[in-house]
């Protein structure tokens, strides 16, 4: 890890640490480094961060001179000039400075607050006061002292008579700190964790920048006009506060070239080997395509032939489809797989869910039988299933359409001599899984496809590896769908309407969200629920289908609701994607507020898919008028790109390009929406680099060939 530990012996003077004692072997010499260091450097190397220190940090992650450094403050107060003590509540966060006067502890049963009043410091003519308050936090007590000078950061609100700031952030100080970095500046307020404290982060953080030599470390932007080292001092410790943003940009600038470069070698790496070229006629295609029930929408045809161009080349395709729901993706896929299957090869179809799994493989049953092809069914609840002839087997069988769950990543035979994958609702896989496919023997070529709308500047980096088809073009004959948004007061006229469909013959969902990411909970809450909806639309038939059912439970209550026994189903987010039952005309999500709008607009892509009017309600349970506000946007717009846009401005792309999906990096500086502009000019630098420096050995891409190591490891321990 750590570079050149210079075997320091002298000059030593400022270290506690001796050398190693003669005649005691026990104690190891320890490499004691001389500042600067090159920021790769392992904190324990440095002598002066303690053990438990040590500890906290590593439990967020933070081993490394360069972690310590972009450990980004979450905010900057400016300690020259405090705010004045305001005498009535109000919605922003004031930062104030105060001398600490009477404290008291009280108790209300089994609830314990700790009250202490702090008045505006020296120099003020009156005396403003606050009282500040805190619950069941008995540590406090220990550092807020009668007399002691405190900084508090929070909201102020009316308490009763008196003006109250509730579980203040707060640092204690001391006139000394004049002198320090903790006041008369601008400071900043880092992330601190369980046995550090943020000043304690603040004056390593301040080392630290005076002890990193960044001249190892040149930066990879050799023409910007700020260096590496510079922002970073800039973001921690700013002059003023408008150095803030031009800092934050360049050190996001610099984020997104690392994530840009990943994302451009993975597109290499994608693309090599080379398959085989697979073009055909198209017998099998026109037949398919005769036997139709419907004219493709231009945005197919034009899909269909860029995926037809890519499979005829040597170059394995790598292709998303990207289309938003009820587009008409699954037709495009079997137009694939059927471009396959005629030049010789075995197509896959992998599918998130064993429901969606089944469902297609009905569909494929159902199309390509009359044409004589085989189709196959693998999930981990059924090992395997075919028509056309019960003795084929994808052992024996060379051609043919495999369909199936992520059981098929654990079946080798099934992916042997495949020409071609087609991942469906690719969002739901992890980029490894996508990887470990197109890793197969074969070189197949990869088709991936998902209806959720990503933002463009997301599909830049995400899928940044993948050439792009988009279906923006929606086939036509189908029935209006609404939105509405509405509080649960509003139950009784819901199910009046909802009543009214079942009786013209219609079907529904109700959605129950997931509870705090548990699929257990949301299941106990569907069930719980089923007998309340059962006896609401008695006597119209209501089924549960949730993902902890097993699979031939889930299978049979999804047959009944396709061949319209089952009238509504009491459900999860298991529903979210693929489900394709054109009579269902009703959706009622439950708690929608703890759903992203994104989501929510793929689960309402369950309804509007025939030709009736379909209705959207979505309860909001919180009666939180902001989250009412955010639901009121899917009313208004019902377009996925424009919904995911507001998504990600409303939410901030931080968890958006979480390490599970994308295999990348975790943004800690850039945001996809403020910084959307960088990205295009990361990924061109970033494609420049590769080009001249494909292994990144030059000396200034330290940096970058650093992050391609880290990631190859995560690749290797997180992967399959
Ligand atoms: P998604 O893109 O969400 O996966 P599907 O492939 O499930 O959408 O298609 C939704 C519905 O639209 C299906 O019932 C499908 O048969 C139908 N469909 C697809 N293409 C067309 C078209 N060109 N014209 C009419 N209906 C179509
Ligand atoms: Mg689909």
């Amino acid at each position: 890890m750590v570079s050149e530990s210079k075997p320091s012996t002298a000059n030593n003077a400022n270290k506690a640490r001796t050398p190693k004692l003669p005649g005691k072997p026990k104690k190891e010499k320890k490499p004691v480094l001389l500042p600067p260091h090159p920021p790769e450097t392992s904190l324990e190397l440095l002598g002066w961060i303690r053990r438990p220190q040590l500890t906290a940090l590593g439990k967020l992650g933070i081993t490394t001179l360069r972690g310590l450094l972009e450990h980004y403050p979450r905010r900057h107060e400016d300690r020259k000039r405090f705010d004045h003590f305001p005498d009535t509540e109000c919605e922003r966060s004031y930062c104030l400075s105060g001398i600490v006067g009477k404290t008291v502890f009280r108790r209300f049963g089994r609830m314990r607050s700790f009250e202490a009043e702090i008045e505006e410091s020296a120099g003020s003519v009156l005396s403003a006061r606050l009282t500040l308050r805190w619950f069941n936090l008995f540590h406090v007590q220990k550092s807020v002292i009668t007399g002691s000078r405190l900084i508090v950061h929070g909201k102020v609100r009316h308490r009763g008579k008196r003006l109250c700031m509730e579980h203040p952030e707060f640092e204690v100080v001391t006139e000394e700190d004049r002198q320090s970095i903790h006041l008369d500046r601008i400071v900043p307020v880092h992330p601190a964790g369980e046995g550090i404290s943020v000043r304690v982060i603040r004056g390593l953080i301040h080392r630290a920048l005076i002890e990193t030599d960044w001249s190892g470390w040149i930066d990879p932007l050799q023409h910007q006009e700020a260096d590496w080292g510079t922002a970073l001092r800039n973001i921690h410790f700013p002059e003023s506060l408008e150095m803030l943003e031009p800092a934050r940009r360049e050190l996001a600038l610099r984020e997104l070239l690392g994530i840009q470069t990943l994302v451009t070698i993975r597109r290499n790496e994608a693309r090599k080997p080379r398959g085989a070229a697979k073009s055909s006629q198209g017998d099998l295609l026109s037949a398919f395509l005769k036997a139709l029930p419907f004219a493709l929408t231009g945005a197919q045809q034009k899909s269909i032939a860029m995926i037809r161009e890519d499979m005829a080349r040597t170059h394995r395709m790598h292709r998303l489809l990207q289309g938003d729901v009820g587009s008409g993706k699954t037709v495009v896929a079997a137009a694939a797989m059927l471009t396959a299957v005629e030049a010789g090869h075995r197509a896959i179809l992998m599918a998130p869910t064993q429901i969606l799994a089944e469902q297609h493989f009905r569909n494929f049953q159902h199309w390509l039988e009359p044409l004589d092809i085989p189709v196959e069914l693998l999930t981990g609840a059924r090992k395997t299933k075919s028509t056309s002839n019960p003795t084929t087997h994808s052992e024996t069988k060379r051609s043919g359409v495999v369909i199936g769950t992520h059981a098929l990543l654990h079946n080798a035979v099934a992916l042997q001599g495949a020409g071609l994958v087609v991942i469906d609702e690719q969002h739901k896989f992890g980029v490894l899984q996508r990887t470990q496919l197109a890793n197969s023997p074969s070189a197949p070529d990869v088709l991936v496809m998902t209806a959720t709308p990503i933002p463009r500047t997301l599909a830049q980096t995400i899928y940044g590896d993948l050439d792009l088809s988009i279906l923006d073009e929606k086939p036509p004959g189908r029935g209006t769908l609404r939105t509405a948004a509405r509080t649960s007061e509003k139950l009784p006229e819901i199910i009046a309407y909802l009543t009214g469909q079942l009786e013209k013959g219609r079907q529904a969902y109700v959605v129950y969200p997931l509870i705090e990411e548990s699929e257990k909970l949301a299941a106990k809450a569907a069930e719980a629920e089923i007998t309340v909806w059962s006896e609401h639309l008695s006597p119209f038939p209501c089924q549960l289908l949730h993902g902890r059912m097993n699979a031939e439970e889930k299978k049979s209550v999804m047959e009944s609701f396709v061949q319209g026994h089952t009238k509504v189903l009491i459900t999860t987010s298991v529903i979210e994607v693929g489900v394709d039952v054109p009579n269902a005309t009703f959706l009622l999500v439950e708690n929608a507020e703890r759903f992203g709008l994104a989501q929510l607009h793929q689960l309402r892509g369950r309804i509007g898919r025939g030709a009736h009017i379909s209705t959207c309600v979505l309860i909001e349970g919180s009666g939180n008028p902001e989250a009412m506000e955010r639901l009121r946007i899917l009313e208004k717009s019902s377009d996925g790109f424009v919904i995911a846009e507001e998504d990600l401005r409303l939410r901030g792309s931080g968890d958006i390009l979480g390490t599970a999906q994308s295999g990348l990096p975790p943004l800690r500086i850039a945001d996809l929406y403020r910084d959307a502009d960088l990205i295009s000019v990361a990924s061109r630098e970033a494609e420049r680099i590769l080009k001249s420096d494909p292994e990144l050995a030059k000396p200034h891409h330290a940096p970058l060939r650093q992050l391609r190591v880290e990631y190859a490891l995560r690749l290797a321990t997180t992967g399959g």
